[in-house]
Formats: structure tokens, C-alpha cells, sequence
């Protein structure tokens, strides 16, 4: 975990702050709302950087399971982090740091450690003023430098474990002057049986928000249509806003409209204006228009990819899903991301691999699962499919190839089969005494050496590479010779670490021990994905040659 440090405060500073609650419910994309917001900004020339709360207690996220969480996402600086801050880094074109990811237990730990030390010299420590001091402490740290900083308090108003987080908002809009302050609250409009947009779970959301005395600003319905006027102006009287203050987010298809939507909705110039932005904003002719160009450029085809993993859950595996869609966007056709059940591969799943045109398996971490994945790889390999193998889908890839190949009989990950007699994936030397495993996670982003002429040299189009790592195994310096003998060659290196590894006799065999998706923009694709997606265009289109021919 990156170390933390603490600087004085200027709180006139000059930064405008947007903060965004939630209503009524979760999971209603209040971060994309934001995100989105942020996006036009950005486009409109200002520079944009986001905060996300998670109100939970652990410190950060680097425990958590994707399962309930969705994927652990890891910054460049090793921070692991909401899926979220993804979210943010793609759509505003930024790259973040820990100190962006602002939680309960991060900041308790650090009030608690402050306490221990003696700094607060024998007053009684309490959630107001020091917890509270914390949070906007570090609020304001993040968005030094910046313009305009989003900041996303996870959660409903009204959870407990919110309070402390909106109670520090409170002060911060009673410190700041109104046009540095915007509170944006997203809540829920349903519609009844008979078709009516329902405004009463709006009306008590902003009332439990104003029992802690925070008034909104702004408030945008989620809503499966647009907003009637109507509505709109129910809202605005009951919850005592400009009609216009109230915005609609319909449910969009892709969410990649999201920003194009919010631009119609006004609500960019409607933040602008209240944060007295309006005279600096780029005249609407210079904006940067490149987001709209991609979210509404036309693909010619569609390609099926194949994911083996375990978790049936699309936000388990949302990077990986975003950098195929951006190595889509690039190459003008859709992906289609067909899951395929690594832990019980069944007919269907077993079709939805055979069909594919092309393989992906992602990082894990455990056994649940791993056999199929090797499965997969084999079928790839011996198939000639496109294959791109992540982090623990890299490791994989040599352990396949040590059993089938070199004739390794029970080869293994260490992780998975201590007793394995082939570690081919295993701790280095210098791990083996760290008794905290915790500890020796090899996170953030590192440099990888890349061999000229090589398959990893022409996709990267240059001879280094930094990308994101989150992984403890390696593989075995003990094997590297027999590998390479045998066809398998590590084309990316970090010192005696192995970074990539590719296959001559393969349309795209392709392994990385990093994470390149958490560097994947939808405006800059990842190269390894770029590299799959013309594999399986060349092979898609050799086929349909063949068919002509025949
Ligand atoms: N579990 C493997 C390791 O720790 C791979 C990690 C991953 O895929 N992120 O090295």
C-alpha cells in the first residue's frame, strides 16, 4: 500500500468541487454521471480529477472479493482500489492515485495512528472535528493542481456508515464559497403501474439529506425515460431547486452515451455556469469532440470473445471488458464478450469456447477454477486461436505448456499445488522468507524490457513497456531454459522477472504477467488487445477467403 503523506491545506485554494450522493437506492451510476459530467469538462478544456468514498471499513479494496465488489482495480502507483476510480481514469483520460480513494478504514487507521503518537495532545478524539478534518483533508489534497474535482461519496444517504463522510461535506460547503460548491443527488424515479413517474423516493431521499443539513444543488432522476416536464417540476418545488437545476439520466444502451446524453440534458452548462466556469469554457466550435466520435462511429462486424473465469458477474471483470470494447473501437468492429464458466464448463460453455474467435483468460488468484483454464489455453494453443493469457491467464499458459509440451508431468503453480514436483510458477527466491504474504504483492506499475523483433516488440511498437502489476508468483528462473527451448519465448523481461511470453508457431499466442487493461482508454487501446483483435480479424478473414475459394 502506497504510504500517505500529509500536507498543510490551503482551503481557498481556488478549486471548484462537484459532490455527488446517491437516493432511494444503490447501483443507480451515479459514478458515471459524474464521470460523464467530468468527460465534458475535460472536452470543454478544464482540468478534471474525481475522488471516490467508499464508506466501507476496510482500509482499501486490495481484500475485497470480486464477487461482491466487482474487480479490485490498481493504480499506477500500486493503489487497489474501486472499480470506480476505473471508471473515472477512462472516461476523463487521467491516471489517479491511491490518495483518490478515499475510505472508512483508511481514514480511522490514520486518526487512530495519529492518536497512538501523541499528536493530539490529550484531547479527547472524535468523529467530529478529527475524523471529519481528515476527510477533507484529503479531499482537498487530491484536487490540488486541478480545476474541478468530482468527488463520489459511495453508498445511499441515510447508510450509517455514510454519515461521517456527509457530515465533512456539510462543512466543506459551509467553508467554501457558493461557486466553488456543487452538491449533485442522484436518486431513483420509477414509474407506477399505471405509467406515472413517481417522485415521492426523490422527495425523502433530499428530506433525510437535508435532516443533515446538506441541500442539493442539483438533482438528476435515473429514470428509464426521460424526466416529463411534469416531473421536472415537481422535483424542483418539493425539493426546493430551480426546475432547471433537475436533470434526467434515462437508461442509455451503451454507457458510453452517457456523457453525449448529459450534453443534451444541459447538464454541463448548467455546472458551469454555477461554478462560475461559463467565461472560461472553450467556445463550443474548439471542444474536443473525440469521445463523440468514438461512442457514435460505425463498426463494420462483430468478433466473439471468449472470457474464462470464474465469476459470472460482468463488473468482476469490467477492464478486461472495457480494453476489448476499446481495441474494438480502434479496429471499427464490436466484441462480443461471451462468458465462459471456468469452474463448470458445461455443453453451452464448452460451445461458447469452440465458437470464439479468440481466447481470453483473465487474472485469479486460488484453484477454484483453474482447470478449465487450462483447458482453455490448450484448446487455443492447440488450435491456433488468438490467445491473450493476464496476469494469472500468463502463468496458465506455462504451466500448459510445461505438461503438454515439455512432458512435465503434475507441473504447477506453486500457488495452487504446493507439492507440485514442477513449480514452474512459484515465489522467487527472495520471497520465500517474507512471512507476510501481503506484503510481497508485486503491485503498480514497473517496466518491462522488450526483446527486439519479436511478436510483443511489433505490438508494442517499441522495445519497453510500463504497465500495471498485481501478482506474487513468477515464473520459475529454474525452467527458463527449457522453455525457451522449446518454442516458448519470453519476449518481455523485468530483471529475472518473466514479463511476456509468446509462441512462433501461433497465429497470437500471447501471455503477460501484467494488467495492461487497467491502462486501456477508450480513446488509446491497449496493444496486447489491439494485437488479439487483428489475429482475429486476419484469421476471421482467411476463412471467409477460404469459403469463397471453395
Ligand atoms: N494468483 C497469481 C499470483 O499471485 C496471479 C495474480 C493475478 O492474476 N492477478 O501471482
Amino acid at each position: 500500500m502506497p504510504t500517505e503523506p500529509e500536507t498543510d491545506y490551503d482551503p481557498s485554494l481556488g478549486n471548484k468541487f462537484i459532490f455527488v450522493t446517491g437516493g432511494v437506492m444503490s447501483g443507480l451510476g451515479k459514478g458515471i454521471t459524474a464521470a460523464s459530467t467530468g468527460r465534458l469538462l475535460a472536452n470543454a478544456g478544464f482540468d478534471v480529477t474525481a475522488v471516490k468514498i467508499d464508506p466501507y471499513l476496510n482500509v482499501d479494496a486490495g481484500t475485497m472479493n470480486p464477487f461482491q465488489h466487482g474487480e479490485v482495480y490498481v493504480l499506477k502507483d500500486g493503489g487497489e482500489v474501486d472499480l470506480d476510480l476505473g471508471n473515472y481514469e477512462r472516461f476523463l483520460d487521467v491516471d489517479m492515485t491511491f490518495d483518490h480513494n478515499v475510505t472508512t478504514g483508511k481514514t480511522y487507521q490514520h486518526v487512530i495512528e495519529k492518536e497512538r503518537a501523541g499528536d493530539y495532545l490529550g484531547k479527547t478524539v472524535q468523529i467530529i472535528p478529527h475524523v471529519t478534518d481528515d476527510i477533507k483533508r484529503r479531499i482537498r489534497e487530491a484536487a490540488e493542481g486541478h480545476d474541478v474535482c468530482l468527488v463520489e461519496v459511495g453508498g445511499t444517504v441515510g447508510d450509517i456508515e455514510g454519515m461521517p463522510f456527509l457530515e465533512a461535506l456539510r462543512q466543506f460547503a459551509h467553508e467554501e464559497d457558493d461557486e466553488d460548491f456543487l452538491l449533485t443527488h442522484v436518486t431513483l424515479v420509477p414509474y407506477s403501474k399505471n405509467g406515472e413517474q413517481k417522485t415521492k423516493p426523490t422527495q425523502h431521499s433530499v428530506k433525510e439529506l437535508r435532516s443533515i443539513g446538506l441541500q442539493p444543488d442539483i438533482l438528476v432522476g435515473r429514470c428509464e425515460d426521460k424526466l416529463d416536464p411534469s416531473t421536472r417540476e415537481k422535483i424542483a418545488l418539493f425539493c426546493d431547486v430551480p426546475t432547471d437545476a433537475v436533470f434526467s439520466n434515462p437508461d442509455v444502451e451503451d454507457i458510453y452515451h452517457v456523457p453525449l446524453m448529459v450534453e443534451e440534458e444541459g447538464l454541463d452548462e448548467y455546472v458551469m455556469e454555477r461554478l462560475d466556469l461559463a467565461d472560461d469554457a472553450l467556445p463550443e466550435a474548439e471542444r474536443d469532440n473525440e469521445w463523440r466520435d468514438l461512442a457514435t462511429q460505425e463498426t463494420h462486424g462483430e468478433v466473439d470473445v471468449a472470457l474464462v473465469g470464474k465469476y459470472d458477474l460482468e463488473d468482476a471483470y469490467i477492464s478486461v471488458n472495457e480494453a476489448l470494447k476499446h481495441a474494438g473501437l480502434e479496429k471499427n468492429v464490436d466484441v462480443n464478450v461471451r462468458w465462459v464458466d471456468s469452474e463448470e464448463m458445461d455443453d453451452d460453455h464448452e460451445q461458447r469456447l469452440r465458437e470464439a474467435d479468440g481466447i481470453v483468460v483473465p487474472g485469479g488468484f486460488g484453484s477454484r477454477g483453474t482447470a478449465g483454464k487450462i483447458d482453455a489455453v490448450r484448446y487455443a494453443r492447440e488450435n491456433g486461436v488468438p490467445y491473450l493469457g493476464l496476469c494469472l491467464g500468463f502463468q496458465l499458459a506455462v504451466v500448459e505448456y510445461a505438461r503438454n509440451v515439455l512432458g512435465l508431468e503434475g507441473a504447477h503453480s506453486a500457488e495452487i499445488d504446493e507439492d507440485t514436483p514442477h513449480p514452474v510458477i512459484d515465489l522467487l527466491p527472495e520471497q520465500y522468507d517474507l512471512e507476510d504474504l501481503g506484503g510481497t504483492m508485486r503491485l503498480g506499475a514497473h517496466e518491462t524490457d522488450i526483446e527486439p523483433d519479436t511478436l510483443a516488440a511489433e505490438v508494442y511498437g517499441a522495445t519497453t513497456c510500463t504497465e500495471r502489476h498485481r501478482h506474487r508468483y513468477e515464473v520459475n528462473p529454474e525452467y527458463f531454459d527449457a522453455f525457451e527451448d522449446a518454442g516458448l519465448t519470453f519476449s518481455g523481461r523485468s530483471g529475472n522477472r518473466m514479463e511476456i511470453l509468446e509462441l512462433d508457431d501461433h497465429p497470437y499466442f500471447v501471455g503477460t504477467q501484467f494488467h495492461p487493461e487497467f491502462r486501456s482508454r477508450p480513446t488509446r487501446a491497449s496493444p496486447p488487445f489491439v494485437g488479439l483483435l487483428d489475429a482475429v480479424l486476419a484469421e476471421t478473414e482467411a476463412d471467409a477467403r477460404e469459403e469463397v475459394e471453395a
